[in-house]
């Protein structure tokens, strides 16, 4: 049985890349790390690998390279994450360019015919020298990274450091600073954007100036739908009594699948169009639904996610970011490329 599908939508994902590059004016570092954010990172970078927008991909770590020219990717790979001994000879042997934040990363390229990319902390917090200056014929890029793209000022601030660190750079190929929230800033003196969340369709701060759409549908099957009684529990720990005769519909989708038991009793899925409240405790494999008032019959379809609602209002209903909805989608779940007509 088919119990729940990942659609992801090949002119949509078209569309965002273009509108990215129309937008920035420069070429796309692809950001498909953590299974392309729980998309499918053989699907996804299928389809981008064959776009001019996109001069390259960043995943975490070396692991996910690998993974990635085994996809049958061969445009240029960054490994975001750092490096350590145990990488060099992956590095070398699927061609994979590193980024450089910590001494000790540099350490394991001694000697070795690897060009690297420099990552700058210039208010992140995270990884990056904060003021090192690499000489080395071997960099090949500089970059750094936004802590918090909706502060105007504090971005401003960080922009203006890493101006001032470039200073001591010249003739390096890659100047990368912009996430997807950060395009807003168009930065002048990058030669390319490093951006995720908005090639896969979500819109990453309120007032998005770029005209990304939705790029995904989730969907998972109905197993039971059935008459309960007024008055009557739904699901563990009895969160829910049901206030009339009810229409309960079993999805099969649960907290393994990726949906959050936080979302139990506080948000809703979509039957053809309609919205259908989850009631009672999410479980492992299943969500309840009340679907009174609708035509649905056991082996149907419901929406967890479509055109008209994305992951990020849904994140919202959660408590979190669509990031991390996204990323936990589990191998369960299958992955369908809707190929462009
Ligand atoms: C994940 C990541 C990105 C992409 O961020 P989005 O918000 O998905 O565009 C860019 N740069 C670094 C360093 C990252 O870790």
């Amino acid at each position: 049985m088919r119990r729940a599908v990942l659609e992801i939508l090949e002119e949509r994902i078209i569309h965002n890349v273009k509108e990215i590059h129309r937008f920035s004016g420069k070429r796309i570092i692809a950001v498909v790390k953590a299974n392309a954010y729980g998309i499918g990172v053989r699907e996804v970078s299928t389809i981008l690998e064959g776009l001019e927008e996109v001069d390259a991909f960043a995943v975490a770590c070396t692991q996910e390279g690998v993974e990635l020219r085994e996809c049958g990717i061969k445009k240029k790979i960054l490994i975001l994450g750092g490096i350590l001994e145990e990488d060099v000879k992956l590095l070398e042997e699927y061609d994979l360019t590193p980024v450089i934040s910590d001494p000790e990363h540099l350490k394991v390229l001694k000697d070795r015919n690897i060009k690297f990319h420099v990552k700058y902390d210039t208010g992140m917090g995270r990884l990056g020298f904060t003021n090192e200056i690499i000489k080395d014929p071997r960099v090949e890029g500089v970059m750094s990274h936004f802590s918090s793209p909706a502060d105007r000022n504090f971005s401003k601030l960080q922009i203006k450091r890493f101006e001032e660190i470039l200073k001591n750079y010249e003739k390096v190929k890659y100047i990368h600073l912009e996430s997807s929230a950060g395009l807003i800033y168009r930065v002048p003196f990058t030669t390319h954007v490093r951006v995720g969340l908005a090639i896969y369709g979500e819109k990453p701060l309120k007032d998005y100036p770029l005209e990304v759409k939705p790029a995904l549908r989730l969907r998972a099957r109905l197993i039971s739908v059935k008459e309960l009684p007024e008055n009557y529990p739904v699901s563990y720990g009895r969160t829910y009594i049901t206030k009339r005769k009810t229409k309960l519909g079993v999805v099969a989708f649960g907290y393994a699948d990726g949906l959050m038991k936080t979302l139990s009793n506080r948000s809703f899925l979509i039957f053809e169009g309609r919205k259908v409240p989850i009631i009672g405790n999410i479980t492992m494999d299943m969500t309840m639904v009340d679907l009174s008032g609708t035509e649905a019959r056991t082996g149907d379809w419901v929406y967890i996610v479509n055109e008209e609602r994305s992951f990020t209002p849904l994140a919202r209903d959660a408590g979190t970011i669509p990031y991390e909805i996204m990323c936990n989608l589990s191998r369960r779940v299958e992955r369908l490329v809707i190929k462009k007509r």
